[in-house]
């Protein structure tokens, strides 16, 4: 890589969520500007970064004109098309690369990805009709799951099916668009690795981070995971290091596995930004993911990834506020409780608002204390 981008420049953001806004965070701690774009206003990234760009990922001009005004573009969304990445590209170096947001936003070509390079992967089928689902189910078998090519997130764009006639059904429900279908993993655990590689070739890592879903959205992580095998872990760190080589990451990238019983790894799937299972790393680690993507975009050297305790990790949905406001001051009442709001002004259900993070003398402390704290949100409010 050329010389570093130095703290002062301005560091573009594609998308504007809360992995945008955590990321600003630390890049305004290290002295940097950041500019977001996406398609909305008052965002979580735009309410603290130095300018936010309201225009359509499909607007070229407006995406140029981003590009323009900024040192380099990362981005903290994968669904960005690949036209808007290469026309920021043509004014400011996009990291990583269109080609690693290219497959990573695409199970189809995900999986295809994985397969090519040796990567272990759940059986799978390109489904493009019902007529090919039915001859993908009778080669797979069930339960199996299909999931839509373009456009998944937290368990959305996809359906689970016991039985082949369910197939009509599921078809319907996902659209008829093209979809991938993925034999059932009978998984002991999930977990993830985040990892941060460097234009130098340069790799971190955080260790194995387990993960606890609910209805297809995370709701739980721990760090470091209580239940691998030091072996599954450093196995799991190698196949994260070679995907980031392949792939020639610059950035943040996170791959989620399942854990088999007897301790072998398969990649459910990879994500080329910081990850939600990856927030706990704010408080736990000398480093942040979010400082590492600024640190690895920037072409500055990789921080330390030592955890300073474990600690675990509790999502807050929407669903937190349908009986009022959450009791906050509960929550912060628990030591060694951290909270961290995104600026959503709407609290649907399902939709993530925030999270808490708890640090401790062991993981399984960690958990019981996020929980807690977590818990402690509906306690009735005192009145003073
Ligand atoms: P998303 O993009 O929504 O995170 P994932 O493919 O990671 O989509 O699926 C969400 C969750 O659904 C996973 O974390 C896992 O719990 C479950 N799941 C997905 N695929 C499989 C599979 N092939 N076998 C078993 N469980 C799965
Ligand atoms: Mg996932």
């Amino acid at each position: 890589m050329t010389c570093p981008i130095l703290p002062g420049a301005t560091l573009g953001i594609l998308g504007s969520g809360q992995l945008g806004r955590m990321f600003t965070l630390a890049a305004k701690s290290l002295g940097y500007r950041v500019q977001t774009f996406s398609p909305d206003a008052d965002t979580p990234t735009g309410q603290v970064a130095d300018r936010e760009w309201v225009a359509e990922y499909a607007d070229l001009d407006a995406v140029r004109a981003f590009s323009r005004a900024v040192d380099v573009v990362t981005f903290e969304f994968e669904n960005v098309p690949a036209e808007t990445a290469a026309a920021a590209a043509e004014f400011a170096p996009v990291r990583p690369g269109g080609a690693v947001l290219h497959i990573a936003q695409n199970r189809r070509r995900e999986k295809e990805f994985l397969r090519r390079h040796g990567f272990p992967c759940a059986p799978f089928r390109l489904v493009q009709s019902l007529a090919g689902l039915n001859t993908a189910i009778a080669e797979l078998g069930t339960p199996c799951i299909l999931k839509t090519a373009g456009f998944g997130y937290d368990g959305k764009g996809q359906v689970r099916l016991r039985d082949v006639s369910e197939a009509a059904a599921a078809w319907d429900a996902l659209g008829g668009s093209e979809c991938v279908l993925e034999g059932f993993v009978e998984f002991d655990r999930e977990v993830s690795v985040v990892a941060a590689r460097g234009g130098n070739g340069a790799f971190s890592h955080y260790g194995v981070i387990e993960n606890a879903h609910v209805d297809g959205i995370l709701d739980v992580s721990v760090c470091p995971s209580p239940a691998v095998s030091a072996q599954t872990a450093k196995e799991a760190a190698e196949i994260t290091r070679a995907i980031c080589e392949v792939l020639e990451v610059v950035g943040v990238l996170c791959v989620e596995f399942f854990v088999t019983k007897g301790g072998g790894l398969i990649v459910n799937e990879i994500a080329p930004r910081p990850h939600n299972s990856g927030h706990l790393t704010i408080e736990a680690h000398s480093t942040s993911q979010f400082e590492q993507q600024v640190r690895a975009v920037c072409g500055l050297p990789l921080g330390s990834t030592q955890p300073h305790r474990p600690a675990a990790m509790a999502n807050l949905l929407g669903d937190v506020w349908t009986d009022g406001t959450p009791n906050w001051a509960a929550a912060l009442a628990l030591p060694d409780v951290s909270l961290h709001l995104y600026g959503k002004a709407e609290a649907r259900p399902g939709r993530k608002m925030g999270h808490l993070t708890a640090l401790a003398e062991t993981p399984e402390a960690a958990v019981g204390l996020v929980r807690a704290a977590r818990g402690a949100l509906s306690l009735e409010t005192r009145q003073v």
